[in-house]
């Protein structure tokens, strides 16, 4: 009977902005759309990144028919590695996305493993029962499709990032028509992108960025540094425009943004004369007037480029005064503070720094209030379930579907884990999987759990206390006073009262002599220290009994 049903199970992207990663499954069969990863919140100490829950499909992985992957960024691509570690399923995407992925891949030692199949918008290929079709959609990286998926219980449109841009950098807007036409063949459930839902009208069109950047060649005294994402390839071609338009070179900085350059070089999706490019050695010999650099670190990350950068650590290059730095990005939800920390830095060594709310250097690829609306129009489906967001995007999504004429009772917010099932045309809540985070760090995959970045952050937060016992082994008396080591916790000169307190009460908790010493003494000094700083400082207690 579960065999008619079709079960949409959302494992990533799903209130919270990053790492997307959706399932279609119908009967014995499951089709996999992104394998995105989230960049860690500032708070996440030692995390680098974090990739969807996919327990899920751990005992169904050999009913994945496929893999799509709808567009290049970091958000749909970045987990592909570790889901092709336990998931042997083939994977479909067009050419440009295809090319990252491969580039991604070839690090990880996969890409002879993987089954990569190219696609093009305008096709369709059959995975399993599901009928799927591409149609392009304009965003801050060529070559992004949105699917049109027909499936036994219906069409289901699964937008993608998108946006409604008439005036793209590579001239190729979003197919209204398909969208049009699958509203005539009649479109069960909508699935849509939320990350700008609380923006109202348009989105600007990538253009706007022209003139900018036009402005910053023009002024800029010396060497001009942007800043930006290694996938946003139409950046990259901004750029090089701007650097032809004023007679500037151009250089690459930084491995990802090399080989991304030269993969959409290599597939046409950058088009970039030859003499244009320089190598960064090169560039650096030149005239500062006659160079633009190009390279990734805009969210502050410190071991980023840009982070080096503004701590005088990079190992090429410094900045030096007369430098123009733009950071063409928006800071991605939770790193507003670092990167407002480099900007600051940066000008501090002497660089003047152009970014957004000063100069119009970025423009989001994502649609605001309006183009919602308006795909909402075109595809006129029966459900409508908003995806890529946090709940508020979600839920100001779910308004705006109400407010042009979606039934409310057809609208459903739900989160990661939440599964959703249609039968008979009907749409119902199904059960909950689990939809978390797994932690990457340098160590591996999952190893770190949330407990572990709670202890992580509880060490940084009030510090940890070393107290080491040495006891007489015949008598279980003190051979010396308690040696207490502190870091992180208190300035030792300060604390001298607090700690010669604390090292009398370990003394009565070892003469009072209980069962088990060592937790006694753990947790009479935690409760203590508690007491006197309203901290908690991790502490650990050693005995030697001699
Ligand atoms: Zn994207
Ligand atoms: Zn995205």
């Amino acid at each position: 009977m579960s065999n008619k049903k079709l079960r949409i199970i959302p494992l990533g992207g799903l209130g919270e902005v990053g790492k997307n990663m959706m399932v279609y499954e119908y009967g014995d069969n499951i089709l996999v759309v992104d394998t995105g990863i989230m960049f860690p919140e500032n708070d996440m100490l030692g995390i680098d990144y974090i990739i969807p829950d996919f327990n899920y499909l751990l005992d169904k992985r050999h009913l994945v028919r496929g893999i799509v992957i709808t567009h290049g960024h970091e958000d749909h691509t970045g987990a592909i590695r570790h889901v092709l570690d336990e998931i042997n399923a083939p994977i479909y995407a067009t050419p440009l996305t295809r090319g990252l992925l491969e580039v991604k891949l070839a690090r990880g030692g996969l890409r002879e493993k993987a089954v990569l199949n190219t696609v093009q918008a305008g096709e369709q290929a059959q995975i399993g029962p599901f009928r799927v079709e591409f149609f392009h959609v304009c965003h801050s990286i060529p070559d992004g499709v949105g699917l049109g998926i027909t499936t036994p219980a219906g069409l289901v449109i699964h937008s993608g990032d998108y946006k409604f841009d008439h005036t793209p950098v590579d001239n190729w807007p979003t197919d209204y028509a398909k969208l049009g036409e699958f509203s005539g063949r009649g479109v069960l459930a909508l699935l849509s992108d939320s990350t700008n839902a609380d923006k109202p009208g348009w989105t600007p069109s990538e253009r706007v960025i022209d003139p900018a950047f036009d402005q910053v060649f023009d002024s800029a005294p010396g060497r001009i540094i942007i800043a930006s994402f290694a996938s946003l390839i139409s950046r990259m071609q901004q750029v090089a425009n701007a650097a032809r338009r004023h007679g500037r070179k151009m250089a690459f900085v930084g491995t990802s943004m090399v080989e991304n350059a030269r993969m959409a070089r290599k597939l046409g999706y950058l088009n970039i004369q030859d003499d244009l490019v320089v190598g960064v050695e090169q560039a650096l010999k030149m005239k500062p007037g006659e160079v633009v650099l190009m390279s990734t670190g805009t969210q502050g990350e410190p071991s980023s480029i840009m982070g080096r950068l503004s701590t005088g650590t990079n190992r090429h290059f410094d900045i030096i005064p007369g430098d123009t730095v733009v950071l063409s990005s928006h800071p991605i939800p939770g790193n507003e503070e670092s990167v407002h920390r480099t900007i600051n830095r940066l000008f501090r060594r002497g660089a003047n720094v152009i970014y957004e709310p000063i100069a119009p250097v970025h423009v989001s690829g994502h649609a605001s209030q309006e183009e919602m609306k308006l795909l909402l129009h075109l595809v006129k489906p029966k459900y409508f379930i908003p995806i890529h967001g946090e709940l508020r995007h979600l839920r100001q999504h779910a308004l705006l579907a109400a407010e042009v004429g979606i039934a409310e009772e057809n609208i459903t917010v739900i989160e990661n884990g939440q599964v959703i099932e249609f039968e008979g045309g009907r749409m119902s809540l199904g059960e909950r999987v689990p939809g978390g985070y797994v932690f990457v760090d340098g160590s591996g995959v999952g190893d770190v759990g949330p407990s572990v970045v709670r202890e992580r952050e509880a060490l940084a937060r009030d510090g940890i206390v070393v107290i080491s016992l040495m006891l007489e082994k015949s008598t279980g008396c003190l051979r010396e006073e308690p040696e207490i080591i502190t870091r992180g916790f208190v300035y030792k000169r300060d604390a001298e009262d607090l700690l010669a307190i604390a090292r009398r009460r370990i003394t009565e908790t070892v003469t009072r002599g209980n069962g088990n010493l060592q937790n006694d003494v753990e947790q009479t000094i935690k409760a203590f220290f508690y007491n006197e700083t309203k901290r908690r400082p991790t502490v650990f207690v050693t005995i030697n009994r001699v």
